[in-house]
């Protein structure tokens, strides 16, 4: 018998659970299905656990630093893996479970665990149940892409999933692709002790990056003792003993790195090979992307697709924000749109870069008037008292409106500190208002005023180009 909702939720990630509050509150009966773990990508294979990861690296790194700072610390650092692995666990787990009480608990809400599937524009099937309902929310996430590399099929691989199991440290961890899943892991498993090589078919790792940025960003890695191989034009993997051997046929370097594991890192792909598209007739990009308008609303009236199966963004914020939008236009006549949002995104190695806007060379492409900003971490007190000097901040603003339009901060608290450019950049207010502000000393927030009392034309300024 098929059981008549008001609305499906496809996906517990970062916008269906919050979604399903909100309709649920409204007093409509949701249905609310998902076939894994409570809470998608971000609580228990993405963001938690890694940040947990990374501040464990953190630890293990300044640890090793100690003397630096005038402590004193004579034995031998390790990292105990397991233990490591067991405090993402209860972090991730925590979250999770959290969810799955939260939704299971909701007035209005039935839970339903399994495979969901599209019979039409109207009906799910979830294992032997049949749902139907008039709204229905795509919620479905992303994974990770397993690359047809010569060889691949022939040795163990991790991703950013399986990766989450390991409870040991790799002795020599491959990675191949230079993104930021790619260049966080590869810091991480440094710190822990592991050796790592970073293996990235571009010339720069964080290709998206102004040149500055990505080659700081190299830079800071291999002072840490990682290997880095830009140009793998042609990777490959086979297996000698033990050993997994990839490939890498650069233009430098030995053509060959042994190690112990590797991790694939090259991207993410949309769950929305095997949800019945076709059968509800919604209509995907290339790529598997759904297509979306500017209110989330697909190509089926009654449909709608929420985060990163919809290929408008890949970060927990930006899936948030299509619920607040999807939201606001179906319960409080507020039409707000996805084209209003800014891009906005952190890297979190250590020192982590925090981004707003346009990059340099976006903006040097667009051909407007520009002014930039530049300052070097040393010479911001926060990071030198810090004994965090790694990096740099820069800002974009156009030369006639003097709105803000971009920024880079790679430094010590960069990732929070890129907020009140962001702010600003909302307000579409011009940039003498920050440049006014008087900022808490000592922060890194305080030199983006100083900052901004600096700008100098952009094309007389020497080039980020990619
Ligand atoms: C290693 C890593 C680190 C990251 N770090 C960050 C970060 O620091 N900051 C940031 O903003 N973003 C980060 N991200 C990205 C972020 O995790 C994702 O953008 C975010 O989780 C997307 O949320 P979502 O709700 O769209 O999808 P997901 O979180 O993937 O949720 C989709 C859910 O739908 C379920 N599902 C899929 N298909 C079906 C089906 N047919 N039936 C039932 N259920 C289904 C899945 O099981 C899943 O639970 C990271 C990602 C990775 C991989």
């Amino acid at each position: 018998m098929t059981k008549t909702y008001d609305a499906i939720i496809i996906g517990t990630g970062q916008a269906g659970p919050f979604l399903a509050e909100r309709l649920a509150g409204a007093g409509m009966k949701v249905a609310i299905i998902e076939r894994k773990l409570f809470g998608g990508t971000c609580v228990n294979t993405g963001c938690t656990p890694t940040k947990t990861m990374v501040a464990s690296a953190y630890a293990a790194y300044m640890v090793r630093r100690a003397a630096d700072f005038g402590v004193v610390n004579k034995g031998p650092v390790s990292v105990d893996m397991k233990l490591v692995k067991s405090r993402k666990d209860a972090i991730a787990g925590h979250s999770s479970a959290g969810i799955e009480r939260w939704l299971k608990g909701m007035t209005n809400c039935t839970v339903y665990q399994g495979h969901a599937r599209f019979e039409s524009s109207k009906e799910v099937s979830v294992g032997s149940e049949r749902l139907t309902a008039d709204r229905i929310f795509i919620n479905a996430g992303g994974r990770a892409v397993v690359p047809q590399m010569p060889g691949i099929e022939g040795v163990p691989y991790l991703t950013n999933s399986s990766i989450m199991d390991v409870d040991f440290l790799p002795r020599h961890l491959i990675i191949v692709g230079g993104g930021y899943i790619g260049l966080e892991f590869g810091q991480m498993y440094r710190r822990f002790g592991s050796e790592v090589t970073i293996i990235e078919t571009a010339p720069y790792l964080a290709r998206h990056e102004d040149e500055d940025v990505s080659t700081t960003i190299r830079e800071m890695l291999e002072l840490e003792g990682i290997n880095v191989r830009l140009n793998a034009t042609c990777i490959g993997f086979s297996r000698r003993g033990e050993e997994i051997l990839a490939h890498v046929d650069c233009n430098t370097g030995d053509p060959e790195v042994r190690g112990s594991h590797v991790l694939l890192a090259v991207g993410r792909r949309p769950n929305t090979d095997d949800l019945g598209l076709t059968e509800a007739g919604v209509a995907v990009d290339k790529r598997g992307y759904i297509v979306v308008d500017d209110q989330l609303l697909t190509s089926v009236p009654g449909i709608w697709a929420l985060g990163d199966c919809n290929g408008k963004g890949a970060f927990t914020h930006t899936t948030f924000n299509d619920f607040e939008i999807v939201a606001a236009n179906l319960l409080d006549n507020d039409r707000r749109k996805v084209s209003d949002r800014i891009t906005a995104y952190a890297l979190y190695t250590d020192p982590p870069l925090g981004r707003a806007g346009l990059t340099e060379s976006e903006v040097r492409k667009t051909g407007r008037r520009a002014l930039i900003g530049r300052r070097p971490m040393t010479e911001v007190r926060r990071a030198v008292e810090k004994g965090e000097t790694q990096g740099f901040m820069k800002i974009l603003v156009d030369a006639q409106t003097h709105q803000i339009l971009g920024a880079a901060i790679l430094g010590t608290g960069g990732d929070e500190a890129i907020h009140s450019i962001l702010d600003v950049m909302y307000a579409k207010a011009p940039y003498t208002v920050i440049q006014r502000a008087v900022h808490i000393h000592p922060t890194v927030s305080e030199l983006i005023p100083t900052m901004l009392g600096e700008l100098q034309p952009l094309s007389q300024a020497a080039g980020a180009s990619k």
